[in-house]
């Protein structure tokens, strides 16, 4: 019990990222980012050619593809069989590709279990849509992030200018709005509120206040031994 789970889900662009590394720095905990992982098997499907149809190519591919993390001076970067794709994964095309690829079983059931192998230990706030609802239903703390589609698409935009990309905020609030339809409806965990999970909207809060939220529900849950 001293080495919890935090499960962070929400849909895009509500801040989840932002706020999970700063509690897992608070806490001492490490941090992991699922959808960089469904990212990655975006990017190589896409450097493959692989058509969205080929839904069992694309999950030998999952199968056969190696993801890692590693903190280097204090960023968290992304590794798919060792090339480093940080950045790679951010590309509105993969962005784009990484909602329908995350909805076929065979790629979910791959990356599901090396999530879980990943958090095997505890000490963790692991953040994406289906965290507290089937990764890690029992997670001792689940919290659910979200906020207005003009907000997100808002945040996202000052995200992507910040790592020098364009941005139409127009375009990534339809995006946003297509990826929350398909991520929500889908047949294989779709995006909802987990059972127990605590609700957060976070239109006004600041993301210091959000990271203070999830902190206060993690020491009234676990308390300090
Ligand atoms: O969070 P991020 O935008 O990086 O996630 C990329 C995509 O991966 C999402 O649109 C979602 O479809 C998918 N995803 C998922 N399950 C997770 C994390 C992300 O299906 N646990």
């Amino acid at each position: 019990m001293s080495r919890p789970i935090i499960a962070i889900d929400g849909p895009a662009g509500a801040g989840k990222s932002t706020v999970a590394r700063a509690v897992a720095d608070r806490l001492g905990y490490l941090y992991i980012d699922t959808g960089a992982m469904y990212r990655v098997i975006a990017l190589n499907v896409i450097r493959e050619g692989i058509p969205l149809s080929d839904t069992a190519k694309i999950s030998t591919l999952a199968k056969r593809t190696e993801i890692e993390f590693a903190n280097i001076e204090g960023v968290q970067h992304v590794f798919s069989d060792d090339e480093d794709v940080t950045d790679a994964i951010r590309t509105p095309e993969a962005t784009r590709l990484s909602s329908p690829v995350s909805a076929i079983q065979g790629v979910r059931k791959r990356l599901v279990e090396l999530q879980r192998k990943m958090g095997e230990q505890g000490g963790v706030v692991m953040e994406g849509r289906d965290i507290g609802t089937v990764v890690f239903p029992n997670a001792e703390v689940k919290v659910f992030l979200t906020a207005s589609v003009t907000e997100r698409a808002r945040r996202r935009c000052e995200q992507l200018r910040e790592m020098g990309m364009e941005a139409d905020v127009d375009k990534i609030a339809s995006e946003i709005r297509e990826r929350d339809l398909r991520d929500s409806s889908r047949e294989h965990a779709p995006l909802k509120l987990a059972a127990g999970a605590t609700l957060l909207e976070t239109d006004n809060m600041s993301a210091e206040q959000v990271v203070d939220a999830i902190v206060g529900i993690h020491d009234e849950k676990i308390p300090a031994n």
